[in-house]
């Protein structure tokens, strides 16, 4: 049986993929055929004395295919942990799976748990593939290394507590579930579409999913969800549980929170992602609402 992974606090991001295997509405950042060059990357590493990294990019890690030469280039820089943010489509081929096995955590961006959702949000018909993907991840011992990625768009929001029923009848050995709203940013600010649901409509469907996964079990945090909007479910916010260990709210290449006379006046704001220009410029600011209490009353959720 493989460790358990510890938590890593401190990686650096490397950005190897150049393309993407499916073609997500809501994706923040598409590929744009680049990478990041590996001296860039060698200078970073000793400047930070980093010896942990999040392979990921504009596009799907796996399809890069110089992927094991980077990896065999960064333990030659001292890299002793590796995370992997993938769709788990390539790791349909047992091979791959097989040689991926020393990845610490496999953030798996999963945004439906049947076909018809899944193709409506990946434009793809890659939903078996996927399913595969993770069901030799399990093959291997390795389900508890997989954190799943669900980012909430307009597509599938009303589909959350099946997601969490899917999860805990399909894959309860997942280490974590990691409910994410959508960013109206990228590939969505373009789409003709409006894919961005309002707090306000998502949120009943969003704290069953939560309730499903915690009475299972599962751990599960919600991230950029203003605390306001969350209730009594702000326990799951996954910025209020990096204020309580002591990291930034928000992570430093994030784009930072709104300015607001709410956020001004309300004593959550330390500990609250906030809500994000993009999101206010569609919706407005009209769901939130200035809190009188202190962050550090809140009890966290599942950790
Ligand atoms: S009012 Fe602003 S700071 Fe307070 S909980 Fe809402 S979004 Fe967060």
């Amino acid at each position: 049986m493989p460790p358990k992974p510890e938590v890593i606090r401190r990686q650096l991001s490397v950005h190897l993929a150049r393309t993407c295997n499916l073609y997500c509405e809501y994706c923040q950042a598409p590929p744009d055929g680049g990478c990041q060059g590996r001296a860039e990357i060698k200078a970073a590493i000793k400047k930070g004395g980093y010896t942990a990294v999040s392979l990921e990019g504009g596009g799907e890690p796996t399809t890069a295919p110089d992927l094991f030469e980077w990896i065999a280039f960064l333990k030659s820089c001292g890299i002793k942990s590796f995370m992997l943010s993938t769709n788990a489509v390539a790791l349909a081929d047992p091979a791959l799976a097989r040689r991926l096995r020393f990845i610490h955590s496999f953030i798996v961006n999963f945004p439906a748990c049947d076909e018809r959702t899944y193709k409506k949000v990946t434009r793809s018909v890659k939903f078996p593939l996927a399913l595969k993907g993770l069901e030799n991840l399990r093959a291997l011992g390795l389900a508890g290394r997989v954190r799943l990625f669900h980012i909430i768009s307009a597509h599938n929001y009303t589909r959350l507590p099946a997601f969490a029923d899917w999860v805990a009848k399909s894959y309860p050995e997942a280490g974590f579930v990691n409910f994410i709203f959508m960013r109206n940013v990228g590939r969505a600010a373009s789409s003709r579409e409006n894919l961005l649901p309002t707090y306000t409509r998502a949120m009943p469907r969003l704290k069953i999913a939560l309730a499903k996964l915690k009475l299972k079990g599962i751990k599960c945090v919600i991230q950029n969800t203003p605390l306001c909007v969350l209730g009594s479910f702000r326990g799951f916010s996954f910025e209020l549980q990096r204020w309580r260990r002591g990291d930034p709210v928000l992570p430093h290449n994030a784009a930072p929170k709104a300015k607001l006379p709410a956020c001004a006046k309300c004593r959550l704001e330390p500990a609250c992602c906030g809500a994000r220009p993009d999101y206010l410029a569609v919706h407005g600011s009209r769901e939130l609402s200035a809190q009188d209490l202190d962050p550090a009353s809140i009890k966290p959720e599942a950790f």
